[in-house]
């Protein structure tokens, strides 16, 4: 937490301002616009919420289908399947580790070929990274494919100096508790169509019709954010740029310190924008390096630094298995070989250090052929 959430809480106790609705939310709506460009946006419950409602309003429905990156997390496609939709899953270029604009055209190219678009694209924004959006946006708007972005990771980082997540027709963020900013549980789901955002509110409250009784037309959802956890939000709005900074900054400590060892490659920064490295990953290549990335992170886990592989790819995991992906190898590679360093906003020179320490230990036990107690 920053200095002003706290603040912000007393006021929402003081006013009782204490339900999904108030102040709070209504302010944290319009300067999230103004942090990420955008023209409208409503707060929900959760990013999973309002990814939920950005398919919904896009027509998504039963026996669609849906493209997805495939290198993300889970919750970047559940709601597809909320929706009865089938995912279609597009696999990561290694600039950026996000979708493949090429496999995405391919893709586009072959469903159109069989009279069977996707109903929307969701572009992933992977570890505080923007896709490269602009010929992926070009090829959804040649198919009339509606593009959705899941920036729920890449709150703070740039594309072009505009923020991902504002570029398709709807984008979704979250203030979970592990994102670069935290409300402990919400979401954000922007668009510069007005219609588009209070039709998701209308939604995200129960579908209740303007009457004085309760009367409802559509089937609703209890997804609007608490007024309370708007307050955090203002807050960590206001420090976002020192936590993108700190971010930055704990990548560089690390890439210092292990950038010039063969075999460990950073997760490259793209040339289109800035990457909050909302988490420092890097893959390691077993035979230049000595040891795989397994061996690496069990090591870490010894001296209890939790260190995690990079996202296990959706089509390898068992409940998507069974639907299509486009091409495979680079996010099957990544997820081999990748690994996700310990990356808060609160790290401390020290923390680095005996991260940068134990890899280091790692890498010299393997590299270890002749017998140490050698003397000339
Ligand atoms: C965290 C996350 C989500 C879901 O956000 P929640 O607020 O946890 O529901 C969706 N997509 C990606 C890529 C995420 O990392």
């Amino acid at each position: 937490m920053g200095d002003r959430e706290y603040q912000f809480v007393t006021e929402a106790f003081e006013t009782n301002w204490i339900a999904p609705i108030g102040p709070h939310v209504d302010a944290f709506e319009q300067e999230f616009c103004k942090t990420v460009g955008s023209g409208h946006a409503a707060a929900v419950s959760s990013g999973t919420a309002a990814l939920h409602l950005a398919l919904k309003l896009v027509g998504v429905g039963v026996g669609d289908e849906v493209f997805c990156s495939s290198l993300t997390f889970s919750a970047s496609a559940n709601p597809i399947a909320y929706l009865g939709a089938t995912p279609v899953f597009i696999d990561s270029d290694r600039l950026s580790w996000n979708m493949d604009p090429h496999l995405l055209e391919a893709a586009l190219e072959q469903k159109a070929k069989l009279g069977k678009l996707p109903k929307a694209v969701i572009l992933v924004h992977l570890y505080g990274q923007s896709a490269d959006i602009d010929p992926i946006l070009k090829a959804c708007e040649h198919y009339g494919v509606p593009m959705i972005e899941d920036a729920a990771e890449a709150l703070g980082a740039t594309y072009k100096g505009r923020s991902p997540g504002t570029f398709g027709k709807i984008g979704i963020f979250s203030f979970n508790g592990n994102k670069i900013i935290t409300t402990s549980g919400g979401g954000m789901l922007v668009s510069d169509d007005a219609a588009l955002t209070s039709k998701a509110r209308f939604w995200a409250t129960q579908s209740r019709d303007p009457a004085p009784h309760y009367q409802h037309s559509e089937i609703g959802y209890n997804y609007r954010l608490s007024n309370v956890l708007a307050g955090i939000g203002r807050g960590q709005l206001m420090v976002l740029k020192d936590r993108v900074a700190a971010r930055r900054r704990n990548c560089e400590v690390y890439e210092q310190a292990l950038g010039q060892i063969p075999g460990i490659e950073f997760m490259p920064e793209a040339p289109w924008g800035n990457a909050t490295r909302w988490l420092t990953c890097l893959t390691i290549d077993p035979v230049a390096f000595g040891t795989d990335r397994e061996q690496v992170r069990l090591a870490l886990a010894e001296a209890q630094i939790e260190a995690r592989p990079v996202w296990k790819p959706l089509h390898l995991q068992p409940v998507f298995s069974e639907y299509e992906c486009f091409g495979g190898e680079v996010s099957e590679d990544l997820f081999d070989r990748g690994l996700c360093l310990p990356s808060g906003s609160n790290l401390t020179d020290e923390d680095l250090n005996r991260v940068i320490q134990t890899i280091l230990q790692v890498r010299n036990a393997a590299s270890v052929k002749i017998p140490a107690s050698v003397s000339l």
